[in-house]
């Protein structure tokens, strides 16, 4: 089979090699997307521990089931499937608790496992069994169904934001994720939606999910604005979907009172100190918390969600590359000239 290889940090090749064989409590899946997701980008860059070389790497993923080993009863040959990338290792008190992206085995597809940039894909027993692996309800394209494995994330984002309707809602960051939280937190009943970014051809694309305000940060100033928007109450959830400290920071002096700040973008390795005015934490009685990956049942959720009409992903897939051209396709997102770019191996 053809697959992405990464040897080293910025070294990838598309080559020939051994399609994986079927064992027992394994799926074999043949990938139909695979879409781009920016910590992909950093582990081509950067590297990450839990990643090692030779590696085949990718976690938003869809396709079809073309071989089942021994055991496995929950899949058949011909299901399509959409898998994300957490995997609960299913014993610790975190997977027991519907809480697997916080396990401390951390195990992902694309990280321990080998991902979607590949013909084929190999579903280890453990993610057969524990996995965020769902079958794609009628009417899903697979590339739709690839991006349920952001929009799981996006719901851990909510979730941890403690969403629910009637709230208000300020988004900092308009890349993919930034612009589905819009999408879902409209979904989810909110009030009202601002979203706050400071390159203003990224605010532009922000437009496809009708944020209720749009707000260029680099032009006008977010407290101010967000002062007027609410009578000087702040926002009931603000979700920093970006890395930048001063994000961050700021956020805190946008929120209510009793408001949830969400840290959703994780800050580079080494620059994640940031200063908070902890008095606005104790007077305005507000919660920062922060959110990572998601669970299987937000996967799915996700799922039912996109195929339910609810939250229509294809508005953000700006470019589809096949396999071979995959370093164009990771140019493509670096370059913050589209929106989601999906592989199709
Ligand atoms: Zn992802
Ligand atoms: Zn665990």
């Amino acid at each position: 089979m053809k697959a992405a290889i990464i040897k080293g940090l910025g070294e990838m090749s598309v080559e020939t090699i051994e399609t994986p064989h079927i064992k027992d409590g394994t799926v074999l899946i043949r990938v139909k997307t695979c879409a781009v997701c920016g910590s992909d980008i950093r582990i081509f860059e950067s590297g990450n521990d839990r990643v090692k070389y030779p590696a085949v790497i990718g976690h938003e993923i869809a396709g079809e089931v073309v071989e089942v080993g021994a055991g496995v009863s929950r899949f058949k040959k011909g299901d399509r499937v959409a898998v994300g990338a957490d995997v609960p290792c299913g014993v610790c008190d975190w997977c027991r608790h519907d809480m697997g992206n916080c396990c401390d085995e951390n195990f992902a597809m694309g990280y321990q496992f080998a991902g979607g940039y590949a013909e084929y894909c190999l579903l280890e027993p453990l993610v057969v069994k524990h996995g965020p692996v769902a079958k794609i309800p009628e009417g899903v394209s697979d590339d739709e169904a690839a991006l349920a494995e952001p929009l799981a994330c996006c719901i851990n984002g909510l979730e941890r934001a403690q969403m629910q309707a009637g709230k208000s809602v300020l988004i900092i960051g308009s890349g993919p994720i930034g612009t589905l939280l819009v999408a879902l937190a409209k979904a989810y009943g909110a009030a009202s939606v601002a979203i706050a970014e400071r390159n203003p051809q990224r605010l532009e694309l922000a437009k496809v999910y009708q944020p209720d305000q749009l707000i260029l940060s680099s032009q006008e100033d977010l407290r101010d604005r967000v002062n007027e928007l609410t009578g000087g109450k702040g926002v009931d959830i603000v979700v920093t979907a970006c890395a930048n400290t001063e994000a961050q920071e700021e956020a805190l002096g946008l929120v209510a009172k009793r408001g949830v700040i969400n840290f959703f973008g994780g800050l580079p390795k080494g620059s994640c100190k940031i200063s908070l005015d902890s008095n606005l934490i104790h007077y305005r009685e507000c919660s920062v918390t922060g959110s990572h990956g998601s669970v299987p049942r937000q996967h799915k959720l996700a799922l039912d969600l996109i195929a339910g009409g609810k939250i229509d992903v294809r508005k953000i897939i700006s470019h589809s590359f096949p396999l071979e051209r995959i370093a164009a396709g990771f140019k493509t997102v670096k370059s913050l000239a589209g929106m989601k770019v999906v592989i199709k191996p």
